[in-house]
């Protein structure tokens, strides 16, 4: 028997399978998926690889595989494989994905990270126990009583029989040889849910919107079909009440659920809602925040069927589930689900694949649907299902634009308008919480001389330094290089340098001076980075009723803080002014999800949006909260200017060492793409730097490219990368990105 093998290695020249040779003692152990150990190269060095094929024949001399570690199912190959051509990878970066976290050394892993009991049981019919009790076999009482104990319950630990009866260890041991009781290993799970104690909730009664759309996803469900869903409702419409009555109806079914959620938005509070409405038991996590042991475990409670639900970020698309019902991605205009790693991948189209092979419904959820999402709803490729009220009567929150123009020509110098300062003076009377949300990190942006223009970059990337106020130093955001700050330009001499742009850390000073009496706490990248750092702040700012949270992004997504009623944008423009085209549909979303913040309950919420653009068309429609009014204007010009849903746009990155190599690598590229897309409707740039030319000092060009990514398009590019690795550049790197999130 023979195997076709994928080496687990990066190196775009082993992105190939080779073949090996089953020793006869393994034959009956390998699978489609198994990862496994064989001899490579030059000097038979052990390689790790993943089987991909089984095959009664070879032509070629080949070796005998050495070990069999753990298996994948064939489904997942097949997967990986169908990735690896899709996202321009190695089909062994794909697999990775999908292997159990921790089982880099599988064998080390499971000690490490399983934590063992011992357990005793009794070994024989307790009938014949009581026998031997009788008729004088066993004298000893203390090693009655423990045989009774054991009976009384399934299995005790030593010390719980230390504790309940007055045995000892050695007694327990005489009993083993004796053959009365066995002792047995029991694997404790760390469960991360283990302490929670959340009051269960039964079903509501849904509103006719939300039970409209229930029947048509769980239509699917029953008749084992796949559809792809758009539940699109505003903030408290509703969607997470349908959701969970879906995947109730799956599990009625006997079948499993993946709920995608944001990474950010993973809190307890969310957690919370499906622990309430299941049994806990059959909820498993997975997101970056686990310990790598409960991470080992969680994946264990899926594999073996005991977790039906699996609720995480991106990656858990990939958990080791069958028999899926139903998968559901919230918020699914979240740029978190496209991976900006290699493999690049977007777990929207891993999960499409998924529920048709599953033949299953997916359900996509949002109040505000990214474009393409919306523009296929309309199409009729994606079935819209519409939630147009709040689900409990609460009233979405009123809300105010202010423009700053007009207050800096009142003299107005402050980062807070006289609207917003007197709404915070109000709100803090009236002892309402309030969330103040800048678009930006750190205390400033960059640096820069005033006489003469020069600003502070980094060595590295040729990014501008950020100052951190915290040891009033500045700092590359990419690379991480810090310096001292610098008080005259290096350039001209000059002392007028000035800190432009303002910061999380720069408006909470601000508040503090304007509002000394008030308490404050802020949520950025800075004060986030321990683990559970981001719902600490977020908890301590709703339980200890803290006047002011100020924040960036990150404030944004999915929290319920029934005391909020003031929310303040302070510059709506920063993502206006990001280099991307998404930058209307980024300020929307923005601004739409932090406008939601406010007045989710009882109390009427106020939202004031300061900015220098009132009349941005994304700004007003988040105003009125009118996704169709956004949604038609921005249509119009992505269609007029030729960019997403109407094409795809490749963005082709060369990076390495040597410039003078990838700028001709560049070239001939460009020259290749020219003539093989050219009956094809291609717009191809030509090669140019990428807007942060060096990073870590490995020089960066590129091409993009515009038009519809088919199937044979594909074909052609994967065709292009492998001519690349043939001309054998050194130390040059070559990635595709179909629509990537980031063009800088
Ligand atoms: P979304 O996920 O769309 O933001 P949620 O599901 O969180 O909305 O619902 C918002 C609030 O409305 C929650 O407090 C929820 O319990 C409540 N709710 C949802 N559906 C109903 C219903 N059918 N009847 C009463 N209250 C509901
Ligand atoms: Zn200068
Ligand atoms: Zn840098």
């Amino acid at each position: 028997m023979y195997v076709e093998v994928v080496i687990n290695r990066s190196a775009k020249r082993l992105n190939k399978t080779f073949d090996y040779r089953i020793p006869k003692q393994l034959e009956s152990l390998v699978t489609i998926g198994s990862t496994v150990l064989v001899p490579f190269g030059k000097g038979s060095k052990l390689e790790e690889g993943y089987i991909t094929k089984i095959k009664d024949d070879t032509s070629y001399k080949v070796k005998d595989i050495v070990e069999i570690k753990y298996n994948l199912t064939e489904s997942q190959i097949k997967l990986s494989q169908w990735m690896a051509k899709k996202y321009f990878c190695n089909t062994s970066d794909c697999i990775k994905q999908m292997l159990q976290p921790g089982t880099k050394n599988h064998n080390k892993a499971k000690n490490i990270q399983e934590k063992i009991i011992n357990v005793v049981y009794l070994k024989q019919d307790f009938e014949k126990i009581q026998f031997d009790i009788d008729t004088g076999k066993i004298k000893s009482d203390k090693q009655k009583r423990i045989l009774q104990f054991l009976n009384s319950t399934e299995g005790a630990t030593i010390p719980e029989i230390e504790l309940f009866t007055d045995g000892t260890r050695a007694i327990v041991k005489t009993l083993e040889k004796n053959n009365y009781v066995e002792i047995m290993e029991k694997k404790i799970e760390r469960n991360p849910l283990a302490d929670k104690n959340i009051e269960s909730t039964e079903n509501l009664q849904l509103t006719d919107e939300q039970q409209c759309a229930f029947n048509k996803v769980q239509a699917k469900i029953n008749s084992n079909t796949f559809e792809e869903f758009l539940l699109y409702g505003v903030t408290g419409s509703g969607k997470t009440e349908v959701y969970l009555q879906l995947i109730g109806e799956a599990l009625k079914m006997e079948r499993t659920a993946i709920v995608l959620v944001p990474e950010i938005s993973l809190t307890p509070q969310m957690i919370d809602r499906f622990i309430a409405r299941f049994n806990k038991e059959e909820i498993a996590i997975l997101h970056s925040k686990l310990s790598i042991g409960e991470r080992y475990d969680e994946w264990n409670k899926i594999k073996e069927g005991k977790a039906k639900i699996i609720i995480g970020a991106r990656s858990a698309i990939f958990a080791p589930t069958q028999n899926i019902g139903i998968i559901i991605i919230d918020e699914e205009h979240d740029s978190s689900y496209k991976s900006e790693a290699i493999p690049k991948y977007d777990a929207k189209e891993i999960a499409k694949k998924i529920a048709e092979e599953n033949r299953c419904p997916l359900v996509l959820g949002s109040a505000t649907p990214d474009m393409n999402t919306y523009y296929k709803a309309k199409q009729g490729i994606i079935t819209l299902l519409e939630l147009t009220r709040r689900a409990n009567n609460s009233n979405l929150p009123s809300v105010n634009i202010v423009d700053l123009k007009m207050e800096l020509a009142n003299g107005n110098k402050s980062m807070l308008s006289v609207e917003l300062h007197e709404a915070i003076e109000n709100n803090l009377k009236e002892g309402r919480q309030t969330i103040l949300f800048l678009n930006r990190r750190g205390f400033s942006t960059f640096v820069m001389c005033r006489e003469c223009g020069y600003t502070v970059k980094c060595k590295n990337c040729n990014i501008s330094m950020t100052y951190h106020i915290t040891g009033n130093k500045l700092k590359c955001h990419y690379c991480g290089y810090e310096q001292k700050v610098v008080n005259t330009c290096p350039e001209c001499k000059s002392t007028k340098i000035r800190y432009f742009g303002t910061g999380t850390q720069k408006l909470e000073q601000e508040i503090e001076s304007i509002f000394p009496k008030a308490t404050t706490i802020r949520m950025d990248i800075d004060t986030v980075t321990k683990k559970n750092s981001h719902e600490e702040i977020l908890n301590k700012f709703k339980n200890e009723n803290i006047d002011i949270l100020i924040g960036t992004q990150m404030v944004v997504k999915g929290h319920h803080f029934p005391n909020v009623t003031l929310v303040g944008v302070i510059a709506a423009d920063s993502s206006l002014n990001i280099d991307d085209y998404r930058a209307n549909e980024r300020t929307f979303q923005i601004l739409t999800q932090v406008a939601g913040r406010a007045g989710r309950e009882k109390l009427p919420g106020q939202v004031i949006i300061q900015t220098y653009n009132p009349d941005n068309f994304s700004i007003v429609s988040a105003k009125e909260q009118n996704y169709e009014k956004f949604y038609n204007t921005e249509i119009a010009l992505r269609k007029q200017l030729k960019y997403p849903p109407f094409c795809d746009i490749i963005l082709m990155e060369f990076n390495g060492l040597i410039e003078k190599d990838i700028i001709s690598l560049s070239e001939k590229v460009y020259t290749y793409l020219k003539i093989k897309l050219k009956d094809k409707k291609f717009y191809i740039l030509k090669p140019m730097p990428s807007p942060i030319d060096k990073i870590q000092n490995r020089y960066r060009w590129r091409i993009i490219i515009k038009g519809n990514m088919t199937k044979e398009v594909n074909e052609i590019f994967n065709e292009c990368l492998r001519k690349i690795y043939e001309l054998n550049y050194k130390d040059t790197r070559v990635t595709i990105d179909v629509n990537p999130n980031n063009m800088s």
